[in-house]
């Protein structure tokens, strides 16, 4: 049983820029719209609160967890006993910095980003459209779509540690591979990064956005709330495709369903709870591996307990 002193902490944390919510959905906060309740809920709005709220956590010895838009995250159905972070405020700044750069806090969402790169006439982000989360979190995730990911454009990264310490470290310091970055491994913060573009023409930049965006409608179940690919690409292989071969398409348990326009995809289709997802995940990797003996890994994050 968790017994953490709640009270103490909000009580320590007054007067900081956060707000508070007490009890919160996680599916208010996932783009699959699962998840019980977060004990402690936290927005924060600036380095300095993160900083002495990450202090206190630690004093109190209360668990932490940070969330981007949750468009890669899956939640308990007994939801999450701490707190969860979410960054806003001056975390969403961008800022155009020096020619062909611009620093972007970790909470501002990719397609703002985007636009404002656009808008900037800057180009070589535009593979980045449409991905439903934040910066962190596809830096964390080092997310990427028709042959780009975000290690192509990263020039450095800034993060806190859960003991409040803060560093800045170059690309070559961020250990990118597939879905993975130096934070994979980690649990330090991500609050802002700095990003090169070249230049290109506002009119060809647009262009390229929207047919991205419009291949993305085409071939994704974005009428249902999902969370992306739920598992990583195998080697030389696609995991919707090896999905579809072991006649999985439109399988469904409970609530959820093996999306029958994206066999990658697990969409909610009917109210579906946590445990349906990772039933159908399990079903989806046995049959996988009995029927071409690949074994397929999880991309999304699971959090709270299960
Ligand atoms: C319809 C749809 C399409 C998608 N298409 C793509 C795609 O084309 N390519 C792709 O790569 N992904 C895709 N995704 C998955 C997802 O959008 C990306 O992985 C995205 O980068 C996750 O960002 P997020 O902010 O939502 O992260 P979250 O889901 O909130 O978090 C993901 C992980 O990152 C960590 N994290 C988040 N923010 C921070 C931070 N500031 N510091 C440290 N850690 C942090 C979290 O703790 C968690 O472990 C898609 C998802 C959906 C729903």
């Amino acid at each position: 049983m968790f017994n953490y002193n709640y009270e103490r902490f909000l009580e320590e944390i007054r007067g900081l820029d956060c707000t508070v919510l007490r009890n919160e959905p996680m599916k208010k906060h996932t783009t699959i719209k699962i998840g019980g309740n977060a004990d402690v809920f936290l927005n924060i709005k600036t380095e300095a609160a993160l900083i002495e709220v990450l202090r206190i956590l630690n004093t109190e010895r209360i668990p932490s967890y940070i969330l981007g838009n949750g468009s890669n995250t899956l939640v308990s159905d007994s939801g999450i006993r701490g707190v969860v972070i979410k960054l806003d405020g001056d975390f969403k700044k961008i800022n155009y910095t020096m020619r062909q750069q611009i620093s972007c806090g970790a909470g501002a969402n990719i397609t703002r980003f985007c636009l404002y790169a656009c808008d900037h006439s800057l180009s070589g982000f535009e593979f980045l459209y449409g991905i439903p989360g934040t910066i962190g979190g596809a830096i964390y995730m080092n997310a990427g779509a028709y042959g780009g990911e975000i290690k192509d454009i990263i020039i450095s990264c800034t993060h806190i540690t859960k003991s409040g310490q803060k560093a800045t470290l170059p690309k070559g310091d961020l250990c990118f591979s597939y879905r993975k970055s130096f934070y994979t491994s980690t649990d330090n913060i991500i609050t802002r990064a700095t990003f090169k573009f070249i230049e290109g023409e506002k009119k060809i930049i647009k262009k390229t956005m929207e047919d991205l965006m419009q291949k993305r409608k085409s071939n994704q179940p974005l009428n249902f709330p999902n969370a992306g690919s739920v598992f990583k690409r195998p080697v030389e292989n696609f995991a919707g495709a090896l999905i579809e071969k072991a006649g999985l398409k439109g399988k469904t348990i409970g609530g959820a369903m093996v999306s029958d326009k994206h066999c990658g995809f697990i969409v909610n289709k009917n109210n579906a709870s946590c445990k349906d997802v990772l039933d159908l995940m399990d079903l989806i990797k046995e049959e996988v591996y009995s029927k071409t003996g690949i074994m397929l890994e999880s991309e999304i994050k699971i959090l709270g307990e299960h």
